[in-house]
């Protein structure tokens, strides 16, 4: 079974490149008033504690959502994704951070719907009792099951209007041709939906083709695509003193979305730039934002 656990990661860098483009994706897309379809295809547990155990041990948010200090002017994308996080808390300090699915849910309407996939028992059990909390009834669905797959039956979606967001953990070499399979499949069941990829940036072939392989298809369906990057410290492996190799961590991540709101260009094009320079490490730290179609 898999080890991956977001909690260890919930509120770092990649979140906040994540969910920044997500909250921005999600305004545009809640202005029309027909209802909107979300599908979360890797959702996690839903909800986050940043003063966890599991928090705690990696203390990825100190780096990422929390560098985000209040009073801090900014812009107004990254201003909105930080409401919403300060939303779900009380006070300065953020101490609970919204997954995807909370997020989704905080800016639907009552008549959208959000379809919720997580494989991992236990985080699919933790998921299905947070959003029961909620009381939302028939708005979210939540199912323990590969997400890959599942979201096949809601495609294309009753009232012709959806968002997905697919966002593995890639501890399976095989996720990254899943991906690429998955929007595929998607783009030809519904060719209008927006299909919002989330992949590490790392030294491995399969990561650096994905958002090659997803332009090539977005192209070839002549659909218009957005690629963002955000990269907060060098990739190189370091070695100590002592002799020991000492790896980066997760260095940089990207967000390909194909067919994405006409407005998504400029909300990212002054909040990258200030992620670069609240969140860089070192003098590698940089972003990406191109678009096509
Ligand atoms: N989207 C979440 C968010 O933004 O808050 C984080 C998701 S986390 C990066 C990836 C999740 O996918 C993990 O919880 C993992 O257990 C789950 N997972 C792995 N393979 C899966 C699959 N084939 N289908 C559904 N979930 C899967």
């Amino acid at each position: 079974m898999f080890s991956y656990r977001h909690a260890f990661h919930a509120g770092n860098h990649a979140d906040v490149l994540k969910h920044t483009v997500l909250v921005a994706m999600l305004r545009h897309l809640t202005e029309k008033d027909a209802a909107l379809t979300v599908l979360d295809t890797h959702a996690g547990a839903g909800l986050y504690r940043l003063d966890g155990d599991y928090a705690q041990t990696s203390g990825e948010a100190a780096d990422g959502v929390l560098k985000l200090a209040s009073g801090t002017d900014l812009a107004p994308a990254l201003a909105d994704y930080a409401s919403v996080v300060a939303g779900f808390n009380t006070g300065n300090k953020a101490r609970v951070y919204p997954g995807s699915p909370f997020i989704a849910h905080h800016l639907l309407r009552g008549h959208d719907r959000l379809k919720l996939f997580e494989l991992h028992p236990t985080d699919a059990r933790t998921l299905a009792g947070n959003i029961a909390q909620l009381e939302a009834g028939r708005q979210i669905a939540v199912f323990s099951e590969d997400g890959f797959e599942g979201v096949k039956k809601f495609l294309p979606p009753p009232a012709r209007r959806a968002l997905l967001l697919c966002d593995p953990s890639y501890e399976i070499k095989s996720d990254y041709a899943r991906v690429a399979a998955m929007v595929t499949d998607a783009l030809k069941r519904f060719a209008t939906g927006t299909y919002a990829v989330w992949y590490p940036i790392i030294p491995r072939p399969e990561a650096h083709d994905l958002p090659r392989r997803l332009k090539t298809l977005a192209t070839k369906a002549g659909k218009s695509w957005l690629h963002a990057t955000l990269t907060v410290k060098s990739s190189k492996i370091t070695v100590t003193a002592a002799g020991q190799e000492q790896r980066p961590g997760l260095p940089a991540s990207g967000m390909f979305v194909i067919n994405p709101p006409h407005t998504l260009k400029a909300a990212l094009q002054p909040a990258l730039p200030q992620m670069v320079a609240l969140l860089g490490q070192d003098r590698h730290a940089a972003f990406g934002l191109e678009s096509g179609g």
